[in-house]
């Protein structure tokens, strides 16, 4: 495809400005340059044209079937884009907060930033939520970081964290970024965490517990209370990494668990756009035990206004003002659209679909675990590779049959690994269509193996090489 630097042809414009109506007024030379910047010349068709065809040839969950394991890419519905588009939204500029004598300009984004804190608190049995982190893994950040603040005013010296090996990578990066050794607890050959095991783990020093729940590999920890209890004996915070919260919202609430302090992913869970790595929005939720210590400034209602306050031991911010707040505002709206019975629909669907797929798929793919799965199932594609086609293959050969492929080689206990989560917002005709890709390409596994290998053959370019973007970074484009 040609850039938009090839398209350009001396002279061509898409603007006319009107006639000066003031004196001219140069700039110092010193200031100006010497020959023009070599920007493209072009007409606004050609403009609409060429933006228009890129974005064509990204694939999203507008486009695509988009089963990507742990992320629950779901619809985004355009209702919340209507809502956050709402003028007195969009245009606020952040310093009106902390502009007192603006205060009311502001009082209905203060209140939304209050009312999505606590629809978030109660959704999720939590004293207190906090809407500055903005990823997930910068909510686990702030949430190892309240654990070590925990800890550390009761002076007792508690410096592990224990993760189980099927966490997502960040939960041991948040922990040692917060100073905290980290000490992986296996998980048993059910898929579930090793209760003896992780129970001779469970000394004096441990500070925390993050689990995932159902965890990544879709499974329910189905011990999560002997273990919360255990850690809790022990005075250890319960970490609950809410990446999966889509399989159990509205049923069941990590509060009620045995959670101490969570952080919510509200492009996973509510319903916002994940966006190319961003804007996310991952708020940070905790129990009692956690609320001095909360990220500050927090909105409070203070006499019928909203004004700030920064708990007493606050960890300090972890964000400039509230943190993605236009983000905040889609999941303010998803949540109040949808309501507790809405929310419930959610993780119902979400856990069915994921159950279809797996039916229709297992006896062509071996499911990695007996158990049953929640809201994502994971296959090993072990016996496949052992006739020369791999999980990265199945994912290439997806690509050509119309879908986004799921996650592959994560979680890293399982072998060739391919999971997929369908989520709530998808049809029965685009999972069929799906699972008739992934039969057929089991088919070819038997019949023609090499079919694969140069997959895929539909796409602008053909098969990348996976990490020479990472490896020989050249941000130049001109
Ligand atoms: C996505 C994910 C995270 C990190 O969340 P981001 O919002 O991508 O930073 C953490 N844990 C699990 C299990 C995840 O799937």
């Amino acid at each position: 495809m040609e850039l938009v630097f090839d398209l350009s042809r001396p002279g061509r414009h898409g603007v006319t400005l009107d006639a000066l109506d003031v004196p001219e007024a140069p700039l110092p030379s010193a200031l100006c340059r010497h020959e023009p910047a070599p920007l493209p010349e072009l007409s606004e068709l050609d403009v609409v044209r060429h933006f228009t065809r890129l974005s064509q040839r990204n694939v999203g969950v507008d486009s695509n079937f988009y089963p990507l394991g742990s992320c629950t890419m779901k619809y985004n519905p355009k209702m919340a884009e209507a809502v956050a588009a709402l003028e007195g939204f969009r245009d606020l500029h952040p310093h009106l907060a902390s502009a007192p004598v603006y205060e009311p300009c502001c009082q209905g984004a203060l209140a939304l930033v209050y009312d999505t804190e606590r629809l978030l608190a109660e959704i999720a049995g939590m004293r207190a939520v906090s809407l500055q982190p903005m990823a997930g893994a910068h909510g686990e950040l702030a949430g190892v970081l309240l654990i070590a603040a925990y800890h550390r005013d009761k002076g007792n010296g508690k410096d592990t964290i224990l993760i189980p090996d099927s966490a997502h990578g960040t939960n041991p990066a948040s922990a040692a970024m917060a100073g905290f050794k980290v000490v992986q607890v296996p998980s048993g050959p059910d898929g579930t965490i090793h209760l003896d095991r992780f129970l001779e783990s469970l000394d004096e020093h441990v500070a925390g517990v993050m689990l995932t729940c159902p965890n990544t590999h879709g499974l329910f920890e189905a011990d999560v209370r002997a273990i919360a209890d255990r850690a809790h004996e022990m005075d250890a915070l319960m970490y609950y990494d809410g990446a999966n919260l889509n399989a159990i919202v509205g049923q069941c609430r990590p509060g009620d668990l045995g959670f101490d302090v969570m952080h919510f992913n509200l492009h996973k869970t509510f319903g916002t756009p994940h966006g190319m790595g961003g804007p996310g929005s991952g708020p940070v939720g905790v129990g009692e035990k956690l609320l001095p210590f909360l990220p500050g400034p927090r909105v409070v209602l203070d006499n019928d206004i909203f004004t700030f306050e920064t708990p007493p031991k606050s960890i300090g911010k972890m964000a400039p003002f509230f943190g993605n707040f236009l983000i905040a505002v889609r999941a303010y709206a998803y949540i109040r659209c949808l309501g507790g019975e809405g929310l419930k629909a959610v993780s119902e669907g979400a856990v069915l679909n994921a159950n279809y797929v797996w039916a229709r798929l297992r006896k062509a793919y071996q499911p990695a675990f007996d158990g049953r799965f929640m809201h994502e199932c994971v296959f090993t594609g072990a016996p496949q590779a052992e006739r020369g086609v791999h999980a990265l293959d199945i994912a290439k050969g997806l690509i050509d049959r119309g879908s986004h492929p799921p996650t592959i080689y994560f979680p890293l206990t399982v072998k060739e690994s391919l999971m997929i989560e369908p989520t709530e917002t998808e049809s029965k005709e685009a999972m069929d269509a799906f699972c008739d890709a992934m039969l057929e390409i089991a088919a070819l596994v038997e019949s023609d193996p090499d079919a694969l290998h140069a997959a895929p053959v539909t796409t602008p370019v053909g098969r990348l090489d996976e990490v020479r973007a990472a490896r020989e970074l050249n941000c130049a484009c001109v």
